[in-house]
């Protein structure tokens, strides 16, 4: 059986247990006069967790990466005056040692570290027996075991004060998002893990400032528990994520219009229409297991008469006529595909199971 997570509240000194958690802050710690700069306006629109970046991974080598230990006096000056709490990323046992020295509040895990369970167990390690609350993002590619699999890392080190980021998976396509949303694996995260808190980061999602709004609504209609933003006080001359940066105030602007979700599972009418939908999902299945009957009896037919199984010209035809109908029905053209394509495979398979038959 697989592990069971433990999972305690983040329980944060000073901080409304109440949706969104935000947690704000620039991508990097630059220079002093810049983190200063920014948390004072972050504490000023009442934002309670200050992030910044000590150690920056970076794709390539030759950029800025990071301001290290140099960083750490100026978030704890941030806390001292402010009263903010401090959240930086962690990669390796160092990092975790000397932000624990320096009063940093809350860890995270980056999405390169998430995706190596080597540099994991390590961290997991160094966390033996520490209380402290660790947010651990998603694996950069859409691997939802590793992700578990880092949270369970930790949880057996003792670490139950935990929490999932949402920032996105890397993909080839990224004509709109920095890192392809992939919503459908956050929630099955949160279906196999009830009470696991999991933060969206839009930032990194994005890439760009003008979808931080959008992608943080969809986030709290999908009912998370918080957000990481990044926020500088001169976004356009941030050393690292310029583009995806807001200042202060427009983090305010787009805090404030966010529309916040009830978290109530079930209303009567909700009942209902859930009812319904399950009715048709029976419905599918039954029509489903007819039309694999016949598939099945097409192939019996084709082995009688000695016919390949996959006829290429028919199934050119299915895919073309389900699309036009799909798209008389406002679906899209790419869902109404896929569909097509899996039913076709299962067909596939099924006959081959009649041709191979002795
Ligand atoms: C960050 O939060 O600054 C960061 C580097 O994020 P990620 O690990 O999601 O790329
Ligand atoms: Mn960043």
């Amino acid at each position: 059986m697989e592990q069971e997570l433990q999972i305690k509240p983040l329980a944060l000194e000073g901080v409304e247990d109440k949706r969104p958690l935000v947690i704000a802050g620039p991508c990097s710690a630059e220079t002093e006069e810049q983190v200063m700069e920014t948390a004072k306006q972050l504490h000023s629109v009442g934002i309670k967790i200050f992030r910044a970046g000590i150690w920056k991974p970076r794709t390539k080598p030759g950029g800025f990466e990071g301001k290290g230990l140099e960083a750490l006096p100026w978030m704890k000056q941030v806390k001292q005056e402010t009263g903010m709490l401090t959240a930086c990323e962690v990669a390796t046992p160092e990092h975790i040692e000397q932000a624990l020295q320096y009063g940093i509040d809350i860890l995270w895990i980056g999405a390169r570290t998430t995706a190596n369970p080597f540099s994991m167990q390590a961290l997991a390690d160094a966390l033996q027996g520490v209380d402290v609350p660790v947010l651990v993002k998603n694996p950069v590619n859409p691997d939802i075991e590793l992700w578990v699999g880092a949270l369970m890392r930790l949880n057996s080190a003792g670490v139950q004060r935990i929490a999932a980021v949402h920032r996105g998976f890397s993909s080839v396509d990224q004509k709109i998002y920095r890192n392809a949303p992939m919503w459908h694996l956050p929630i099955e995260l949160a279906r196999r893990y009830p009470t696991l808190p999991i933060i969206c980061d839009p930032s990194h999602m994005g890439g760009r400032r003008d979808l931080i709004a959008p992608l943080s609504q969809q986030a709290m209609d999908m009912g998370f528990a918080g957000l990481m933003i990044e926020s500088h006080c001169n976004p356009d001359c941030a050393w690292s994520d310029a583009k995806q940066q807001v200042l202060p105030d427009v983090l305010d602007f787009i805090l404030d219009r966010l529309v916040i979700r009830d978290n109530i599972e079930s209303t009567e009418s909700l009942n209902a229409m859930r009812k319904q939908i399950d009715e048709i999902d029976n419905m599918i299945m039954d029509v489903l297991t007819k039309r694999m009957r016949i598939s099945r009896e097409i192939a019996s037919y084709k082995k009688t008469h000695n016919m390949t199984v996959v006829q290429t010209g028919r199934y050119s035809e299915i895919l073309e006529k389900r699309g036009a109908q799909g798209a008389l029905c406002g679906m899209s053209a790419g869902f109404v595909k896929n569909i097509y394509e899996q039913i076709h495979e299962e067909s596939v398979r099924q006959q081959m199971e009649i041709m191979n038959k002795a």
